[in-house]
Parts: C-alpha cells; sequence; structure tokens
C-alpha cells in the first residue's frame, strides 16, 4: 500500500496571496492613475485590509459563496481590491472586456448571472445603457467617491465603491475553503461565435502565480518596479496582480491611460523596471519615444504576448533601447501562461543572431504545461522545429470544460484523452522552442501548402516605411487560397506596391511572398488589441488577386 505524505494539506487560496503581501511587502507601494484624473498611492498592507472591507460590504449585500462579482474596470487599486476582495471571500471575480460591443458586454454579464457589477466612472454611460438587459444585476457599484458620484442616473439605488468601504471595519478573517472552488472567470474574445467563460480555481490561479513568477518565466522580484499594461479584463493580467503580491514588489497601474506619451511619462516618474503588453502597445510607446527622441532610465525588460512579436520591434526595444523582450504565448483557457522564450545556459553562449532567433520563437513550456504538435489524426509529430500540426495542451491551469457548457472541448493525443486543443499551429524544436505558424483559421491554404500569415507579417513589419502589417487569405482561382499583404505606412512614406514585394525577395520562399498588397490607413484590431483578421477578410472579401 502507498504511504501518504505527511505535510499539512493547507489549500491553495488566493486570499494567501494578499497576505503574504500585507505581512512581508506590507510598506511596498502600489501607485494608480485614477479614472478621476490624479494619482492614488498607497502600499500592500492597506490594499489588504480593504480588499477585508470590501469583502464585508459585499456579505453585507447579501452576497453568498459562488455569486459573480462582475467588474468593468482598468487598471487600477480598486479593481485590485475586487479581485482579492471577492475571490478571497469566496465569491467569484468576473472581469468584463469594456472593449466589446455592448451587446457583448450584456451577453456576458448574463452567462455569468453576476449579481454584482463593479465599474469605473468612464463606464458609467455604457452601463446605464446596459442596466435593462442584465436583469441578474441587483447591485450597481460605482468605483469612486462620493464627490465623484453623479448627481443624477438612471442606475436605481447607485452604490458608491468608497461609502462601502468606508462603512466597514475590516474585522474580518479570510475564510478557509476547498481550494478546488471557483476564483475567477474570463470570457475568450469570441471572435468565432459566442465568448465562452473560463472557469479559473483558487489552486490554478495560485499555481499559475507561482509558475509565472519563476526567473526563467516572467522574473518577478521584489526588486522590481510592474506595470501591467496588459488590462486587468485581459486574462487577468495574465495572472500579474497575483505574480506580483507573491514576490511583494511595487505595482504601477495605468488606468485608462495607455497611449505612448502618458505610459512613457509614467514609466520614468515611477522608475518602472518591468511591464508586459501586447504588440500594438510597444508600437505606440515606442513610435512616441522615437519621435521625441526619448529613452528609458530605468525600464529593463518587457513580456510581449497576446499576438506574435514582430522580430522588428524586438530589435529596436533591444538594440535602440536597452529593454530585454520576453515572448510569451499562452491563452485564455490557459490562465493565460504556455510558454515563455528564455535561454539556458548553453543557448546563452550563442552568438547574437542564433540567440536572438529562439527569442523570436513563442519559447519553451513553463512547468506545470504539458505540450504537443499533433497532426490531424491525433498522432503526436515530431519535435524537429519543422513539423507543423496544432498545438494541444494539458496541465493545472488549463481549463477542462467551459462555464455552463456540458460538451468536453478535449481531445486524445495518441488515444491518451485529456489534451486541449488550442487552435493554434506549431512547431517545436528538439530544444523544447514552440513557435507558432498561425492561428488555424488563419493560415493561408495554397495549393494544398500552408503558408504562416505570421511569418510574412514579420517580414513586413521590418520595413522601415511599414507602421503595421497584416496577411490574410484571398480566394484565388487556381490555388484555392493566396496572402494579401494590407499595411499601414509610417507617417509621410513613400512606398509603393513593388517595392514592397521586392522587399520580401530572398527573404522567403518565393512561391510564399504575397500575390498582392494593399495600403490602408486603419487596420481593425480585436478588443483586446490583436488584428482582427475576420473583419479584415470581409473588408477585401471581393478584391480580386492580379492575374484573376
Ligand atoms: P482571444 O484572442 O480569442 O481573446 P486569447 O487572448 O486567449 O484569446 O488569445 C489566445 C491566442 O492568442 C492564442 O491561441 C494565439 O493564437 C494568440 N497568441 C497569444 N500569444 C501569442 C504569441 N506570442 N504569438 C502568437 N500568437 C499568440
Amino acid at each position: 500500500m502507498a504511504l501518504m505524505g505527511q505535510m499539512m494539506a493547507m489549500p491553495l487560496l488566493i486570499s494567501s496571496l494578499i497576505k503574504h503581501a500585507a505581512r512581508h511587502a506590507g510598506d511596498t507601494e502600489i501607485v494608480s492613475k485614477r479614472v478621476e484624473g490624479d494619482m492614488h498611492r498607497y502600499n500592500w498592507r492597506a490594499a489588504e485590509k480593504r480588499s477585508r472591507q470590501l469583502a464585508q460590504a459585499l456579505a453585507r449585500l447579501g452576497c453568498q459563496a459562488g455569486d459573480r462579482i462582475g467588474t468593468l474596470a482598468w487598471n487600477g487599486y480598486r479593481h485590485l481590491e475586487i479581485y482579492y476582495g471577492s475571490s478571497g471571500s469566496e465569491l467569484v471575480c468576473h472581469t468584463i472586456n469594456p472593449r466589446l460591443f455592448p451587446e457583448q458586454v450584456a451577453w456576458i454579464a448574463n452567462d455569468a448571472q453576476d449579481l454584482v457589477l463593479c465599474f469605473d466612472l468612464t463606464f458609467l454611460p455604457l452601463v446605464e445603457k446596459l442596466a435593462t438587459q442584465m436583469p441578474s444585476i441587483k447591485h450597481f457599484i460605482l468605483m469612486t467617491d462620493r464627490a465623484h458620484m453623479p448627481a443624477q442616473t438612471s442606475l436605481a439605488g447607485l452604490l458608491c465603491y468608497e461609502e462601502l468601504i468606508e462603512a466597514e471595519d475590516g474585522a474580518y478573517t479570510w475564510p478557509d475553503f476547498d481550494e478546488n472552488t471557483a476564483s475567477s472567470i474570463c470570457y475568450t474574445s469570441g471572435t468565432t461565435g459566442h465568448p465562452k467563460g473560463a472557469v479559473y480555481s483558487h489552486r490554478s490561479s495560485v499555481l499559475h502565480a507561482f509558475g509565472s513568477a519563476l526567473p526563467d518565466a516572467l522574473g518577478c522580484s521584489a526588486r522590481d518596479v510592474i506595470l501591467p499594461v496588459v488590462p486587468m479584463f485581459h486574462v487577468n493580467a495574465w495572472g500579474l496582480p497575483y505574480s506580483c503580491a507573491i514576490v511583494g514588489c511595487k505595482l504601477v497601474m495605468p488606468g485608462p491611460h495607455m497611449d505612448g506619451k502618458s505610459l512613457f511619462e509614467l514609466f520614468e516618474a515611477e522608475g518602472v523596471t518591468f511591464s508586459a503588453g501586447v504588440p500594438t502597445v510597444w508600437l505606440g510607446l515606442l513610435t512616441y519615444v522615437k519621435t521625441n527622441q526619448l529613452k528609458f532610465s530605468s525600464f529593463k525588460r518587457t513580456v510581449i504576448g497576446g499576438s506574435a512579436c514582430p522580430p522588428a520591434m524586438m530589435k529596436t526595444l533591444i538594440e535602440d533601447f536597452g529593454v530585454e523582450v520576453i515572448h510569451a504565448w499562452g491563452m485564455t483557457e490557459m490562465s493565460p501562461l504556455g510558454t515563455v522564450s528564455t535561454l539556458n545556459a548553453k543557448q546563452a553562449g550563442l552568438s547574437a543572431d542564433a540567440q536572438r532567433r529562439l527569442l523570436e520563437k513563442q519559447g519553451k513550456a513553463i512547468y506545470g504545461v504539458d505540450m504537443a504538435v499533433i497532426d490531424d489524426d491525433g498522432h503526436a509529430l515530431p519535435w524537429d522545429g519543422v513539423s507543423a500540426g496544432n498545438l494541444v495542451v494539458r496541465g493545472p491551469w488549463v481549463i477542462s470544460s467551459y462555464f455552463g457548457q456540458s460538451t468536453s472541448p478535449l481531445i486524445s493525443v495518441d488515444g491518451v484523452p485529456g489534451w486541449f486543443p488550442t487552435g493554434d499551429v506549431a512547431t517545436i524544436d528538439d530544444e523544447g522552442f514552440m513557435q507558432i505558424t498561425d492561428r488555424s483559421k488563419d493560415v493561408i491554404k495554397s495549393g494544398g501548402e500552408w503558408i504562416s500569415s505570421i511569418d510574412l507579417e514579420n517580414i513586413a513589419m521590418a520595413h522601415p516605411d511599414v507602421h503595421e502589417a497584416a496577411v490574410i487569405a484571398c480566394a484565388h482561382p487556381k490555388w484555392d487560397e493566396r496572402p494579401l499583404l494590407v499595411i499601414i505606412k509610417k507617417p509621410g512614406a513613400e512606398l509603393s506596391r513593388e517595392q514592397v514585394l521586392e522587399f520580401f525577395e530572398g527573404r522567403i520562399a518565393k512561391w510564399q511572398i504575397p500575390d498582392d498588397v494593399q495600403f490602408v490607413t486603419e487596420l481593425p484590431h480585436t478588443a483586446t488589441g490583436k488584428l482582427q483578421k475576420l473583419k479584415l477578410r470581409e473588408q477585401f472579401k471581393a478584391h480580386r488577386l492580379p492575374g484573376t
């Protein structure tokens, strides 16, 4: 008979993270740029106390274990308190992406059956408009103080966040409960069909925070000043509100101010060393610093993920600004972190070019994530860096089912069940570096061969006159699909279709070079800042490629 371990069975709970931060980094600052326009400063000790007060206030409103607390809010200290105050008291924090279409916001609140909605001042008009379409919501809480409450509103019984907090004394002990209890819900962006809810547990969130804070993952430390640009409504800001509590670092929250100028000023004023965001954010920030010939004085490292980081962007950050880029891949269904591109001792001894070729990939699975690439029959493909297949994953912070859905999304690999299909197409090399070639729905299928839209976009982005590039499949009578490149030029740049196509010569196999180039002034992005290829494909549905 197996001998059982004799260690304490302490549940892994989210409240333990903020308790730890309050105890061991109590006077370390949390600085937020408020929607109200000013700066707010306090520390982990105060954040923990106010989270307890919030837990009391939510209980006083009648919230009970399992009830969903919706948020429509930017990155800020009150949002952080809602993360901890709700999850810590056995409620479920449901962050809603306010950039979605209003109908989708209402749809998601209804699907999750939110009981309470906490929202920033920015979203008062949106909530007033949607209130009647969200019948499950019994309490609307405006995340501000009395002075900023609206004189008039159509929201009956609108509550003031600061008044709710002030009414409580904080004499509350975080409860113990099963670590598999739901802690929060995030919905996928729903680029195909309705959004689907991923329900995280306390256990999965704490393990994810542990795993992602490790030196060869995101490498968070108590000596860092971390500014998550990635919104708290986008997969829990990639878990940073949790991993920052584990290490007890200074946290800087940008609020709604995420343009290049505001971010640069905040980076400098607060001594930010580490940040995280999608590529489009860095596009804006880099344009601002370059145009104004500025340099960062404290910024050392950034995580880039959510979409492929164009190599040209990585090169600029490293070579022109001395900022180390950590390319990471993940998804809502994975809490989100899956792979991170970091080097081992042997790889760190390679030439700068060889190192960069590895760092440009999406990277190695962090401990806790198991991955494989498979063919259409469910057989694992070799890790040889060239066999491209459907990427599947499993692990303690990967979903096993979607909220409210009875059918399992999981599939078998070589007959072994329990793998989550990511919808991405990738290769894995013999050292374990995974590279996404495309989302399966974005890959261009030309005469039975696959062309990676990401590869083509990366080449286009390396052209000095290109601001942003997107490649989509365009119907072709002979080849089924051929690549169409859509470009936003840099301001004032003169660039012709022929010059762009010439740039591809020698950089990729001839048959993969796009058939045509279209210049636009704007590209559609999803609510999380990714290229919206579905919309772009619709926009160019009637486009005829040359010679067809
Ligand atoms: P959605 O885009 O549907 O809101 P997520 O935010 O969860 O959902 O995005 C997950 C998807 O984003 C992944 O499946 C992958 O296609 C893409 N993605 C994330 N990180 C990267 C990366 N570093 N490189 C390429 N694609 C990425």
